[in-house]
């Protein structure tokens, strides 16, 4: 077990040190290279005289300087902010506003002329300097316990971005767990280091391979955009380990050549972020019939994720959604009714996770983290906002956003569900239901945007079609009365389908 993230790099990275830590599309960074430059950086930052734990904001995309850059916070006693490159400015003047970091290191061009910003700002060069001096670290104090490890910000669509404050044990936790018996991630292995670092699915990713000596192969988000860059690029990467959202590797399938033939030492698919559909965990399963599928289940208010279960082929053929698995070590699930009342298991009501993955609260923002964030049984506590249901034996199933949930004829209907029901039809390759609002606030009806198989037909036949196949497979209350076409869904920049985007969208 690790007892502190630093010390333990510090001494995988000095008993691997030439192993390569970090692979860039060809540029690797060798251990001992990786900390050379996470302790020049980390002396030259101690010579700053920022305040004592105060944060520094990292900007970028998927650069090895940024892990540098974290490693370097996390060893002067810091923590980090990552920001992505290619966030919107609100944004980023929002998270400056918020996170009052002590510092920006900007390893891709940071839009200082267009933000208000009133601390340093280091570019590329002068860091790039930085790490060349080779300076040792000579006076550790790494953060520990519960200093601050990094301040994530939410990705909400409306209002501005809370910032998730993780500490240094809420990871350690974290990576315990993803490096034990549960998962039993195979060692010195490549993973896939495809989600951005300002979204905490990247930490799946990021610290089980740094902490086991380990390979980051990642894709900087330009090749992800660009199908036929990255499809051409994947084969190569001798994957063993795939990290990131159901959405990403519906991507992924789009290319025939993604399976185990061209791909055999990819063995262990991890999921988490979203739905993991019946219907994309069988088509996977399909293409890696020998691979381990997780799907885990958690908030970045709870340090990325806090249930998991592998997806068996037994529990593929007899579920009709999947599950999202049992808690980890030190977390507590439970479930509310409307009352804030824990239910007896098998009731629906909403989750909420216990103990210590559960983060400190919110950057700067009391009023927000009292409505979130309260004592239970004595543990850290953090009301998810997720609707679910605990099996008798722990087992977590996930029934979507709690502000999913819309009434319809009385009926309450969970937009989740609905959408898996859509996407039994053999017709219809993805979908989403969307409420469509009358004047009053009220839902009139469900639209159904759907990826259809066959774009032959025209849409009347289409659509016609597609209801009879859903005959037997949704309640009639759940059957959408209208059908729209879609040849993709919108991302949001986490890769998770838009579905709010969409909404609004369809009530424009
Ligand atoms: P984020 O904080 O961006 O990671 O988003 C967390 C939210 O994503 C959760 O509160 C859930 O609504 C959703 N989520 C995460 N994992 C899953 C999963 N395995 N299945 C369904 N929804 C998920």
């Amino acid at each position: 077990m690790i007892k502190n993230i630093v010390t333990a790099f510090d001494q995988i990275a000095t008993a691997n040190a030439d192993q390569v830590a970090y692979d860039e599309m060809g540029k690797h960074t060798t251990y001992g290279q990786l900390k050379t430059a996470a302790d020049s950086l980390a002396a030259w930052l101690d010579q700053q005289s920022l305040p004592e734990h105060s944060p520094v904001l990292v900007f970028g995309d998927h650069q090895v300087e940024m892990i540098a850059s974290f490693m370097a916070a996390l060893k002067t006693g810091h923590s980090y902010i990552p920001v992505s490159s290619d966030s919107a400015l609100p944004r980023i003047q929002s998270i400056l506003d918020t996170g009052k970091p002590s510092l920006i290191l900007a390893i891709d061009p940071f839009p200082s002329d267009q933000l208000t910003v009133t601390v340093p700002v280091i570019a590329k060069e002068q860091l790039a300097t930085v790490i060349a001096d080779a300076q040792p670290l000579t006076s550790e104090h790494p953060v520990s316990g519960n200093d601050l490890a990094y301040v994530l910000f939410t990705s909400g669509t409306t209002g501005s971005p809370k910032g998730v404050e993780v500490s240094h044990d809420n990871l350690l936790t974290f990576i315990d767990w993803m490096l034990g018996a549960d998962f039993n991630l195979p060692q010195r292995a490549n993973y896939l280091g495809q989600p951005p670092y300002s979204f905490d699915l990247s930490n799946m990713f990021l610290y089980p391979a740094l902490m086991s000596g380990s390979t980051v192969k990642a894709i900087p988000h330009a090749v992800v955009e660009n199908f036929g860059q990255l499809f051409t690029a994947l084969p190569k990467l001798d994957l063993n380990v795939f990290v990131g959202t159901p959405s990403f590797v519906d991507m992924l399938m789009l290319s025939p050549a993604f399976n185990e033939q061209q791909m055999p030492g990819l063995t262990h698919f991890l999921f988490c972020g979203e739905e993991l559909t019946v219907k994309t965990a069988k088509n996977l399963h399909q293409r890696f019939p020998h691979a381990h599928i997780f799907n885990t289940y958690g908030p970045t208010e709870a340090t990325v994720a806090v249930s998991g279960v592998e997806i068996t082929p037994e529990i593929l053929a007899n579920s009709d959604r999947l599950p999202v698995g049992y808690a980890k070590p030190g977390i507590e699930l439970s479930i509310w009714n409307g009352d804030q009342q824990l239910t007896t298991p098998g009731q629906q009501g909403e989750i909420i996770i216990a103990g210590d993955s559960v983060a400190q609260g919110y950057m700067n923002n009391p009023q927000k983290t009292a409505q979130a964030f309260f004592t239970l049984n004595g543990q850290h506590a953090y009301r998810t906002g997720d609707a679910g249901i605990l099996d008798e034996d722990g087992l977590l199933h996930h029934k979507g956003r709690m502000d999913f949930q819309i009434k319809l004829h009385g009926f309450r209907i969970e937009l989740d569900e609905v959408r898996a029901s859509l996407e039994k039809s053999p017709l219809i390759k993805q979908a989403v239901a969307l409420p469509k609002y009358n004047r009053d606030g009220k839902v009139a009806h469900l639209i159904a945007a759907v990826i259809p198989k066959e774009t032959t037909d025209s849409e009347n036949d289409r659509t016609q079609k597609i209801r009879e196949s859903l005959k037997d497979l949704i309640m009639p209350y759940m059957m959408p009365t209208q059908f729209v076409y879609r040849e993709s869904f919108p991302m949001s920049a986490n890769g998770k389908i838009a579905v709010k985007q969409m909404i609004k969208e369809v009530n424009q």
